[in-house]
């Protein structure tokens, strides 16, 4: 299998405001056609930092893909020492300042002199055009190993990688295709996950399995190559498919797809519809459902209850029930799931309360206290759960349990202890 690195360019990339976001398509696109990506380095507008690592590089991998640094500017350093790191000079083309001359004419401008640098190349290097831009990119060979210069725009670079360098790469890698599959999972922690599917993925070299862990769930990527896309694919579907009876209904998707999307799927396919009542959420859950393109089709209200007096008006909760156990409670939730059913006529109602924290926090009910309420057309409950993590992070897991319990309702687990973090109340 072919290696490839990848080069960011840019000043700008260092900064706590821009990211690299070159690297993620080009990685998916060399997977797409066997070739493997080992490496990947952000590197400012530095001559020196810039040359040594292109060196490096270049005598590492097979295929060495940048990205930045082709702009007009004095800033913009790449094709120069791209060239120096290669040995070759660079080459003055005087059709590529006419054409540029041409292109700025046809907007109604004319051309600074500054874009002439923009015609320097380097020797012996194919060159790419650029229809979105006035930066071509470049392709350079060197015995066995390729360089690739791209312009920075991702709009610029993404469409010449596409039609330039792609087939060109396809033809070399040897046609071998890598496919992931993403398979997600909630309502079971990484170490009991990995204790149950464990003795099967070990068992297999091909697809490799990497299970990764984020804010709100537990992925199982599993990872193929073959020499075509189908018989990859296939590969991970046979292993996907023994991980997915194994573990049952804590597989939200075997799609990579978001919780929201999967409930709200499963709401439209049934034709049903959903509410919210929210507190220390305030809103989150209603606003994942409806990030969702479509959720007009089976979201009816978000209640966003902070206050008692909120909980009891818009909700109905009894300010008795309120007093007696505390407005983060199991009856409370219960409560507030069955007041956003019934205030708006919705097949489900689902609530959160809890104690997010940093401050609130009592003996009894220390931060992380969470409830979630759930009513649907045949009963109600809540459940109680333990979430580490500081206040944002104690939000996202209450939206992404809320989400969870709801699912596994509508699939009539009665399941909905198994989720993360969850205690029996
Ligand atoms: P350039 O003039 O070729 O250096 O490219 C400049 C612009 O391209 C920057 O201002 C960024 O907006 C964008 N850009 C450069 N590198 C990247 C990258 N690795 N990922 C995403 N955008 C980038
Ligand atoms: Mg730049």
């Amino acid at each position: 299998m072919q290696t490839a690195e990848i080069v960011a360019i840019g000043s700008e990339l260092l900064t706590p405001t821009k990211t690299d976001t070159n690297s993620l398509w080009l990685t998916e696109l060399l997977n797409e056609i066997g070739i493997e990506v080992m490496l990947k380095t952000v590197v400012g507008d530095d001559r020196l930092r810039l040359e040594e690592t292109l060196k490096d590089s270049i005598s590492r991998s097979d295929i060495v893909i940048t990205t930045g640094g082709l702009g007009p500017t004095e800033d913009d350093i790449t094709r120069e020492v791209a060239a120096r790191a290669l040995g070759l000079e660079l080459e003055f083309r005087q059709d590529l300042v006419d054409d540029l001359r041409e292109r700025f004419k046809a907007y109604g401008y004319e051309m600074p002199e500054k874009n002439k640098r923009q015609a320097f190349v380097i020797k012996g290097s194919r060159v790419l055009p650029n229809p979105n831009g006035s930066a071509v990119g470049m392709m350079a060979e060197t015995g066995v190993k390729k360089l690739v210069v791209l312009p920075g725009p991702p709009r610029e670079a993404k469409p010449m990688f596409i039609d330039h360098v792609l087939p060109e790469l396809t033809k070399s890698s040897g046609q071998i295709a890598v496919r992931r599959k993403r398979i997600l999972v909630s309502g079971l922690g990484e170490s009991k996950l990995d204790e149950l599917i464990s003795p099967i993925y070990t068992r297999y070299e091909n697809p490799q399995t990497a299970i990764l862990h984020s804010k709100t769930e537990v992925e199982v990527q599993l990872t193929s190559s073959a020499s075509t896309v189908v018989e990859a694919d296939h590969l991970n579907s046979e292993l996907a498919q023994k991980i997915v009876e194994k573990l049952g209904i804590a597989v939200f998707s075997t799609e990579g797809e978001p919780i929201e999307k999967v409930v709200g799927d499963l709401l439209r396919e049934r034709n049903e519809w959903l509410s919210t009542a929210e507190s220390c959420t305030g809103g989150l859950v209603a606003q994942r459902v409806t990030d969702v393109p479509g959720a007009s089709g089976y979201f009816a209200e978000g209640f966003i209850t902070y206050s008692n007096e909120a909980k009891s008006d818009l909700l109905g909760v009894d300010e008795a029930l309120i007093k007696k156990h505390g407005a983060v409670s199991a009856e409370v939730a219960e409560a507030m799931a069955k007041g956003a059913r019934e205030r708006s006529g919705a097949t489900y109602g689902v609530s959160t309360t809890g104690i997010a924290g940093p401050t609130g926090g009592t003996d009894r009910k220390p931060v992380g206290t969470v409830y979630i309420g759930i009513a649907g057309p045949h009963h109600s409950k809540a459940i109680l759960l333990n979430l580490p993590g500081d206040r944002n992070l104690v939000r996202w897991r209450t939206s992404q349990a809320a989400l969870d319990v709801l699912r596994r309702h509508i699939l009539k687990a009665g399941d909905e202890r198994t989720v993360p973090f969850a205690r029996r109340s």
